[in-house]
Protein backbone atom coordinates (compact mmCIF):
# COMPACT_ATOMS: atom_id res chain seq x y z
CA UNK A 1 0.00 0.00 0.00
CA UNK A 2 1.27 3.63 -0.54
CA UNK A 3 0.79 5.98 2.10
CA UNK A 4 -0.36 9.16 1.27
CA UNK A 5 1.76 12.03 3.84
CA UNK A 6 0.13 15.34 3.95
CA UNK A 7 2.10 18.26 5.88
CA UNK A 8 -0.64 20.01 7.66
CA UNK A 9 -0.33 23.49 9.69
CA UNK A 10 -2.02 23.67 13.33
CA UNK A 11 -2.22 27.55 12.34
CA UNK A 12 -3.63 27.09 8.87
CA UNK A 13 -5.42 23.60 8.63
CA UNK A 14 -6.27 22.32 5.09
CA UNK A 15 -9.68 21.24 4.65
CA UNK A 16 -8.90 18.85 1.49
CA UNK A 17 -6.71 16.88 3.85
CA UNK A 18 -8.96 16.60 6.45
CA UNK A 19 -11.83 15.67 4.11
CA UNK A 20 -9.52 13.13 2.73
CA UNK A 21 -8.30 11.70 5.88
CA UNK A 22 -12.11 11.66 6.92
CA UNK A 23 -13.24 9.38 3.86
CA UNK A 24 -10.35 7.19 4.90
CA UNK A 25 -11.79 6.60 8.17
CA UNK A 26 -15.40 6.74 7.47
CA UNK A 27 -14.06 3.73 4.38
CA UNK A 28 -12.98 1.60 7.47
CA UNK A 29 -9.14 2.50 6.29
CA UNK A 30 -6.43 4.19 8.63
CA UNK A 31 -4.68 7.36 9.21
CA UNK A 32 -2.08 8.79 11.60
CA UNK A 33 -2.65 12.32 13.34
CA UNK A 34 -0.61 14.26 15.73
CA UNK A 35 -2.16 14.82 19.18
CA UNK A 36 -0.91 16.89 21.87
CA UNK A 37 0.42 13.67 23.42
CA UNK A 38 2.00 11.29 20.89
CA UNK A 39 0.97 10.28 16.96
CA UNK A 40 -2.26 8.17 16.81
CA UNK A 41 -3.13 5.84 14.50
CA UNK A 42 -6.55 6.51 13.79
CA UNK A 43 -9.42 4.27 12.88
CA UNK A 44 -13.55 4.22 12.81
CA UNK A 45 -13.70 2.87 16.80
CA UNK A 46 -16.99 1.56 15.87
CA UNK A 47 -15.83 -0.82 12.99
CA UNK A 48 -14.69 -4.15 14.29
CA UNK A 49 -12.80 -4.83 11.00
CA UNK A 50 -10.92 -1.40 11.22
CA UNK A 51 -9.79 -2.31 14.42
CA UNK A 52 -8.58 -5.53 13.49
CA UNK A 53 -6.62 -3.60 10.72
CA UNK A 54 -5.30 -1.21 13.49
CA UNK A 55 -4.17 -4.63 15.76
CA UNK A 56 -2.39 -5.90 12.17
CA UNK A 57 -0.98 -2.52 11.39
CA UNK A 58 0.76 -2.15 14.74
CA UNK A 59 1.54 -6.06 15.64
CA UNK A 60 -0.50 -5.17 18.55
CA UNK A 61 -1.49 -8.37 20.89
CA UNK A 62 -5.75 -8.54 20.31
CA UNK A 63 -6.29 -8.11 24.14
CA UNK A 64 -4.76 -4.86 24.45
CA UNK A 65 -7.80 -2.36 24.06
CA UNK A 66 -7.71 0.62 21.80
CA UNK A 67 -8.76 3.99 23.53
CA UNK A 68 -12.22 5.43 21.41
CA UNK A 69 -11.17 9.31 21.03
CA UNK A 70 -13.88 12.59 20.16
CA UNK A 71 -14.56 15.88 20.18
CA UNK A 72 -17.33 16.83 21.85
CA UNK A 73 -19.10 16.22 25.43
CA UNK A 74 -22.37 15.00 23.99
CA UNK A 75 -21.01 11.86 21.79
CA UNK A 76 -19.56 10.32 25.00
CA UNK A 77 -23.15 8.95 26.35
CA UNK A 78 -23.32 6.91 23.16
CA UNK A 79 -21.09 4.51 24.05
CA UNK A 80 -20.68 4.30 27.75
CA UNK A 81 -23.70 3.22 29.70
CA UNK A 82 -23.33 5.43 32.89
CA UNK A 83 -20.77 8.89 33.47
CA UNK A 84 -20.64 9.00 37.12
CA UNK A 85 -21.21 12.61 38.08
CA UNK A 86 -17.23 12.49 39.39
CA UNK A 87 -16.60 11.60 35.89
CA UNK A 88 -18.45 15.25 34.00
CA UNK A 89 -16.30 17.14 36.62
CA UNK A 90 -12.93 15.47 35.94
CA UNK A 91 -14.01 16.00 32.31
CA UNK A 92 -15.01 20.08 32.70
CA UNK A 93 -11.58 20.58 34.04
CA UNK A 94 -9.71 18.17 31.98
CA UNK A 95 -10.98 17.73 28.43
CA UNK A 96 -10.02 18.39 25.88
CA UNK A 97 -6.52 17.29 27.05
CA UNK A 98 -3.85 14.59 27.76
CA UNK A 99 -6.43 12.50 30.14
CA UNK A 100 -8.39 9.03 29.44
CA UNK A 101 -11.04 7.90 31.21
CA UNK A 102 -12.68 4.42 31.67
CA UNK A 103 -16.35 4.03 31.29
CA UNK A 104 -18.82 0.95 31.15
CA UNK A 105 -19.29 0.69 27.37
CA UNK A 106 -23.03 1.05 25.41
CA UNK A 107 -23.57 -1.84 23.05
CA UNK A 108 -22.39 0.70 19.96
CA UNK A 109 -18.91 0.06 20.84
CA UNK A 110 -17.84 -3.62 19.46
CA UNK A 111 -15.69 -5.87 21.38
CA UNK A 112 -13.13 -5.63 18.83
CA UNK A 113 -12.02 -1.99 19.91
CA UNK A 114 -11.88 -2.77 23.44
CA UNK A 115 -9.72 -5.93 23.71
CA UNK A 116 -13.10 -8.20 24.77
CA UNK A 117 -13.72 -5.74 27.42
CA UNK A 118 -16.85 -4.69 28.77
CA UNK A 119 -15.54 -1.16 29.58
CA UNK A 120 -13.83 1.81 27.00
CA UNK A 121 -11.51 3.98 27.26
CA UNK A 122 -12.38 7.55 25.70
CA UNK A 123 -10.01 10.85 25.67
CA UNK A 124 -11.50 14.44 24.30
CA UNK A 125 -8.18 15.65 22.73
CA UNK A 126 -7.33 19.07 22.53
CA UNK A 127 -4.78 19.82 19.59
CA UNK A 128 -6.94 20.95 16.87
CA UNK A 129 -5.95 18.40 13.77
CA UNK A 130 -6.87 15.61 15.67
CA UNK A 131 -10.03 17.21 16.69
CA UNK A 132 -11.21 18.28 13.33
CA UNK A 133 -9.44 14.91 11.90
CA UNK A 134 -12.44 13.00 14.49
CA UNK A 135 -15.21 15.26 13.21
CA UNK A 136 -14.15 14.41 9.94
CA UNK A 137 -14.30 10.63 10.53
CA UNK A 138 -17.65 10.67 12.18
CA UNK A 139 -16.95 11.29 15.80
CA UNK A 140 -15.49 7.88 17.49
CA UNK A 141 -11.94 7.38 16.48
CA UNK A 142 -10.05 4.81 18.04
CA UNK A 143 -6.48 6.37 17.96
CA UNK A 144 -3.70 3.86 20.12
CA UNK A 145 0.17 5.29 19.50
CA UNK A 146 1.00 4.83 15.85
CA UNK A 147 4.07 2.76 16.55
CA UNK A 148 4.80 -0.46 16.03
CA UNK A 149 3.79 -2.04 19.04
CA UNK A 150 6.71 -2.61 21.85
CA UNK A 151 8.70 0.29 20.03
CA UNK A 152 9.03 3.96 21.48
CA UNK A 153 5.55 5.99 20.85
CA UNK A 154 5.84 8.29 17.81
CA UNK A 155 6.50 12.23 18.84
CA UNK A 156 6.79 12.96 14.92
CA UNK A 157 5.68 12.29 11.99
CA UNK A 158 8.62 10.68 10.84
CA UNK A 159 8.54 8.30 13.86
CA UNK A 160 5.30 6.74 12.42
CA UNK A 161 6.48 6.49 8.97
CA UNK A 162 9.94 4.09 10.28
CA UNK A 163 7.05 2.11 11.49
CA UNK A 164 4.24 2.22 9.43
CA UNK A 165 5.18 3.48 6.44
CA UNK A 166 3.21 1.72 3.45
CA UNK A 167 1.10 -0.16 6.08
CA UNK A 168 -1.68 2.62 6.61
CA UNK A 169 -3.15 5.01 4.07
CA UNK A 170 -2.23 8.14 5.37
CA UNK A 171 -0.09 10.24 7.31
CA UNK A 172 -1.34 14.13 8.84
CA UNK A 173 2.22 15.57 9.46
CA UNK A 174 1.36 18.69 11.88
CA UNK A 175 5.45 18.25 13.56
CA UNK A 176 6.35 17.25 16.71
CA UNK A 177 4.16 17.07 19.44
CA UNK A 178 3.50 19.43 22.67
CA UNK A 179 3.90 16.54 25.39
CA UNK A 180 5.47 13.45 24.26
CA UNK A 181 4.21 10.72 26.65
CA UNK A 182 0.93 8.96 26.58
CA UNK A 183 -2.11 10.49 28.43
CA UNK A 184 -3.13 9.69 32.23
CA UNK A 185 -5.47 6.81 31.93
CA UNK A 186 -7.92 6.92 35.10
CA UNK A 187 -10.66 4.33 36.04
CA UNK A 188 -14.24 5.94 36.82
CA UNK A 189 -15.92 2.28 36.80
CA UNK A 190 -13.88 2.11 40.66
CA UNK A 191 -14.56 4.24 43.72
CA UNK A 192 -12.33 5.65 44.31
CA UNK A 193 -11.48 6.29 40.95
CA UNK A 194 -7.69 4.95 39.74
CA UNK A 195 -4.60 6.01 37.66
CA UNK A 196 -3.86 2.92 35.58
CA UNK A 197 -1.42 5.13 33.58
CA UNK A 198 0.02 8.34 34.84
CA UNK A 199 0.37 11.21 32.13
CA UNK A 200 0.71 14.63 32.28
CA UNK A 201 -2.47 14.98 34.24
CA UNK A 202 -1.08 13.74 37.54
CA UNK A 203 -2.73 12.48 40.96
CA UNK A 204 -1.95 15.35 42.99
CA UNK A 205 -4.05 17.96 40.19
CA UNK A 206 -7.17 15.08 40.41
CA UNK A 207 -6.91 15.29 43.90
CA UNK A 208 -7.30 18.70 44.18
CA UNK A 209 -10.25 18.55 42.16
CA UNK A 210 -12.27 15.40 42.99
CA UNK A 211 -10.06 14.34 46.47
CA UNK A 212 -9.25 10.92 46.94
CA UNK A 213 -7.59 8.99 43.83
CA UNK A 214 -5.83 5.76 43.91
CA UNK A 215 -2.94 4.31 41.71
CA UNK A 216 -2.83 1.02 40.51
CA UNK A 217 0.31 -1.08 42.26
CA UNK A 218 1.42 -2.14 39.79
CA UNK A 219 2.62 1.24 39.14
CA UNK A 220 4.20 1.88 42.26
CA UNK A 221 5.53 -1.77 42.91
CA UNK A 222 8.63 -2.78 39.87
CA UNK A 223 8.71 -6.36 40.90
CA UNK A 224 5.07 -6.92 41.81
CA UNK A 225 3.26 -9.99 40.23
CA UNK A 226 0.20 -8.52 40.31
CA UNK A 227 -1.11 -8.03 36.48
CA UNK A 228 -1.89 -4.43 35.76
CA UNK A 229 -5.50 -3.39 35.08
CA UNK A 230 -4.64 -1.53 31.92
CA UNK A 231 -4.09 -4.26 29.45
CA UNK A 232 -1.31 -2.93 27.74
CA UNK A 233 0.66 -2.06 30.64
CA UNK A 234 1.45 -5.66 30.95
CA UNK A 235 3.81 -5.70 28.01
CA UNK A 236 7.54 -4.50 27.66
CA UNK A 237 6.81 -1.23 25.75
CA UNK A 238 8.27 1.93 24.75
CA UNK A 239 11.51 -0.57 24.49
CA UNK A 240 14.86 1.06 22.80
CA UNK A 241 16.82 -2.51 20.93
CA UNK A 242 19.70 -1.72 23.08
CA UNK A 243 19.55 -2.89 26.95
CA UNK A 244 18.90 -0.06 28.58
CA UNK A 245 19.72 0.77 32.48
CA UNK A 246 18.74 3.72 34.80
CA UNK A 247 21.36 4.98 37.45
CA UNK A 248 19.99 6.24 40.75
CA UNK A 249 21.56 8.18 43.11
CA UNK A 250 23.59 11.24 44.18
CA UNK A 251 24.23 12.92 40.89
CA UNK A 252 27.80 13.34 41.17
CA UNK A 253 28.18 9.39 41.48
CA UNK A 254 26.03 8.36 38.80
CA UNK A 255 28.19 10.51 36.24
CA UNK A 256 31.67 8.66 37.83
CA UNK A 257 29.77 5.46 37.32
CA UNK A 258 28.27 5.97 33.86
CA UNK A 259 31.47 7.43 32.77
CA UNK A 260 33.36 4.11 34.37
CA UNK A 261 30.85 1.86 32.75
CA UNK A 262 30.57 2.95 29.51
CA UNK A 263 34.29 3.32 29.30
CA UNK A 264 34.92 -0.20 30.58
CA UNK A 265 32.37 -1.18 27.96
CA UNK A 266 33.73 0.86 24.85
CA UNK A 267 37.19 -0.68 25.89
CA UNK A 268 35.42 -3.94 24.88
CA UNK A 269 34.46 -2.56 21.42
CA UNK A 270 30.57 -1.54 22.70
CA UNK A 271 28.63 1.09 20.95
CA UNK A 272 27.53 3.11 24.33
CA UNK A 273 24.18 5.65 24.63
CA UNK A 274 24.59 7.91 27.62
CA UNK A 275 21.37 10.50 28.69
CA UNK A 276 22.20 13.29 30.36
CA UNK A 277 20.84 16.61 30.82
CA UNK A 278 21.61 19.86 30.30
CA UNK A 279 22.83 20.19 33.75
CA UNK A 280 25.41 16.89 33.41
CA UNK A 281 26.02 16.63 29.93
CA UNK A 282 29.61 18.20 29.92
CA UNK A 283 30.58 15.89 32.33
CA UNK A 284 30.56 12.95 30.19
CA UNK A 285 33.67 12.17 28.69
CA UNK A 286 32.79 9.00 25.95
CA UNK A 287 29.76 7.74 24.50
CA UNK A 288 26.84 8.33 22.21
CA UNK A 289 25.57 11.52 24.68
CA UNK A 290 22.57 13.10 24.00
CA UNK A 291 20.77 15.99 26.36
CA UNK A 292 17.27 14.91 27.21
CA UNK A 293 16.33 18.06 28.50
CA UNK A 294 16.77 20.21 31.96
CA UNK A 295 16.14 19.43 35.04
CA UNK A 296 14.77 22.77 36.22
CA UNK A 297 11.52 21.71 33.59
CA UNK A 298 10.63 17.84 33.59
CA UNK A 299 8.12 18.57 30.75
CA UNK A 300 11.21 18.55 28.19
CA UNK A 301 12.79 15.20 29.21
CA UNK A 302 9.14 14.21 28.91
CA UNK A 303 8.87 15.56 25.06
CA UNK A 304 12.40 14.28 24.40
CA UNK A 305 12.45 10.77 25.50
CA UNK A 306 10.92 8.54 22.73
CA UNK A 307 12.93 10.77 20.12
CA UNK A 308 15.97 9.65 21.91
CA UNK A 309 15.44 6.59 22.30
CA UNK A 310 14.66 6.10 18.40
CA UNK A 311 17.94 7.95 17.85
CA UNK A 312 19.82 5.32 19.74
CA UNK A 313 18.08 2.67 17.83
CA UNK A 314 19.39 4.14 14.27
CA UNK A 315 22.89 4.76 16.14
CA UNK A 316 22.77 0.98 16.74
CA UNK A 317 24.28 1.61 20.51
CA UNK A 318 24.58 -1.92 22.27
CA UNK A 319 23.78 -0.42 26.03
CA UNK A 320 22.41 2.88 27.17
CA UNK A 321 22.98 4.32 30.08
CA UNK A 322 20.19 6.65 31.77
CA UNK A 323 20.17 9.35 34.69
CA UNK A 324 16.92 9.19 36.81
CA UNK A 325 14.67 11.83 37.07
CA UNK A 326 12.43 13.77 39.71
CA UNK A 327 8.73 11.79 39.79
CA UNK A 328 7.30 15.05 40.48
CA UNK A 329 4.88 16.38 38.18
CA UNK A 330 5.26 14.80 34.77
CA UNK A 331 7.89 13.38 35.98
CA UNK A 332 6.07 10.84 37.65
CA UNK A 333 4.73 9.86 33.84
CA UNK A 334 8.75 9.51 32.11
CA UNK A 335 9.75 7.86 35.34
CA UNK A 336 7.03 5.34 34.15
CA UNK A 337 8.11 5.33 30.74
CA UNK A 338 11.52 5.06 31.10
CA UNK A 339 11.09 1.99 33.90
CA UNK A 340 9.07 0.15 31.28
CA UNK A 341 11.77 0.89 28.54
CA UNK A 342 15.03 -0.81 30.58
CA UNK A 343 12.52 -3.79 32.49
CA UNK A 344 13.10 -2.53 35.30
CA UNK A 345 16.73 -2.62 35.21
CA UNK A 346 17.89 -0.17 37.73
CA UNK A 347 21.00 0.38 39.19
CA UNK A 348 21.05 2.19 42.86
CA UNK A 349 24.55 3.71 43.84
P1 LIG B 1 -2.08 3.36 23.62
O1 LIG B 1 -3.28 3.32 22.76
O2 LIG B 1 -0.86 2.85 22.97
O3 LIG B 1 -1.91 4.71 24.28
O4 LIG B 1 -2.43 2.37 24.80
C1 LIG B 1 -3.73 2.41 25.36
C2 LIG B 1 -3.68 1.98 26.78
O5 LIG B 1 -5.00 2.11 27.32
C3 LIG B 1 -3.26 0.54 26.95
O6 LIG B 1 -2.39 0.39 28.05
C4 LIG B 1 -4.60 -0.14 27.23
O7 LIG B 1 -4.45 -1.32 27.95
C5 LIG B 1 -5.35 0.93 27.99
N1 LIG B 1 -6.82 0.73 27.92
C6 LIG B 1 -7.59 0.91 26.83
N2 LIG B 1 -8.87 0.58 27.10
C7 LIG B 1 -8.90 0.15 28.38
C8 LIG B 1 -9.93 -0.33 29.24
N3 LIG B 1 -11.18 -0.46 28.82
N4 LIG B 1 -9.59 -0.68 30.51
C9 LIG B 1 -8.32 -0.53 30.94
N5 LIG B 1 -7.30 -0.07 30.17
C10 LIG B 1 -7.58 0.26 28.91
MG1 LIG C 1 1.16 2.60 22.72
Amino acid sequence: MKTRIDKIDKNKICEASIQAAGEILKDGGLVAFPTETVYGLGANALDEEAAKKTYAAKGRPSDNPLIVHIARMEDLEAITTHVPEVAKTVAEAFWPGPLTMIFDKSDLVPYGTTGGLDTVAVRMPSDEIARRVILAGGGYISAPSANTSGRPSPTTAEHVAEDLDGRIEMILDGGAVDIGVESTILDMTVTPPMILRPGAVTKEMLEELIGEVEVDRTLIEADSKIVPKAPGMKYRHYAPKASLSIVEGKLEDVISYINREAGEKIAQGYRIGIIGTTETIEHYHCGDVKCIGTREDESTIAGRLYGILREFDADEVDFIYSESFDAGGIGSAVMNRLLKAAGHHVIRL
